[in-house]
């Protein structure tokens, strides 16, 4: 369901140019639950903005379902993304002087789902990551493994295909880092297709396959037991 054929994405800095992906392909079956992993500057980051269309690749093509992305408009992309595509960063992105139910809202608000469904559909969701009691909190009334729950309930409140992870537990302690490492797991035995950044050795030996990423290029691929 995903393809990227020969992605580059190359980058100026002070005249000169950093190859930070170059030439990748890729394949990603629907359901599939891959762990990304690589030293600092290997490209992870630019990969996953590239399969989460908030960045175009300068060569190279990117199917989702046979549709080239590649090919589209940036309100063709845009509408893709909000409704195929779920994203949680390592800082969470959340906005800080919304409610945590209204940050997961927000998706539903900018698809014009009316107010009752919204409500009906966010409160689901608020339970389902355990989230009830803190509905009326803002972020910062909210500890960092809660934050990281506000933001995958927002990530997956319009029903997305894909989840894409960029190092969702980087700013977490090992604690809540695992129960945060569990819920995505839990996404993808629910039949998402997960793509999950890390640096961590032992999440990316949990995925069933993982690929490494040295500077801008795949250096392994494998299926792995868990
Ligand atoms: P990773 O997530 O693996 O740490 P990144 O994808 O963030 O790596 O970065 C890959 C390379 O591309 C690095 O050398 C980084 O400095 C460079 N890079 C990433 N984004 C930009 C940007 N917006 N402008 C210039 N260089 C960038
Ligand atoms: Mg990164």
């Amino acid at each position: 369901m995903i393809r990227l054929d020969h992605v580059s994405r190359i980058f100026n800095v002070g005249g000169e140019q950093v190859h930070a992906l170059d030439r990748v392909t890729l394949t990603v079956k629907e359901g599939e639950y891959l762990s990304i992993m690589g030293p600092s500057g290997s490209g992870k980051s630019t990969l996953l903005n590239i399969l989460g269309l908030l960045d175009r690749p300068d060569h190279g093509t990117y199917h989702i379902d046979d549709q080239n992305t590649t090919r589209l408009g940036d309100d063709r992309q845009a509408a893709i993304r909000r409704h195929q595509i779920g994203f949680i960063f390592q800082f969470f992105h959340l906005i800080p002087r919304l409610s945590a139910a209204d940050n997961v809202a927000l998706p539903l608000m900018l698809a014009g789902v009316p107010p009752r469904q919204r409500r009906e559909r966010v409160s689901h969701a608020l339970a389902r990551f355990g989230l009830t009691d803190r509905a009326r909190h803002r972020p910062d009334q909210l500890s960092g493994g809660q934050r990281q729950r506000v933001a995958i309930a927002r990530a997956v409140i319009m029903n997305p295909a894909i989840i894409l992870a960029d190092e969702p537990t980087g700013n977490l302690d090992r604690a809540s880092g695992e129960e945060i490492i569990q819920v995505i797991e839990s996404l993808g035995k629910a039949g998402l297709t997960v793509l999950i950044v890390t640096h961590d050795p032992q999440i990316g030996k949990r995925a069933r396959r993982s690929i490494r990423l040295v500077d801008g290029r795949i250096v392994s691929d494998q299926e792995q037991h868990a």
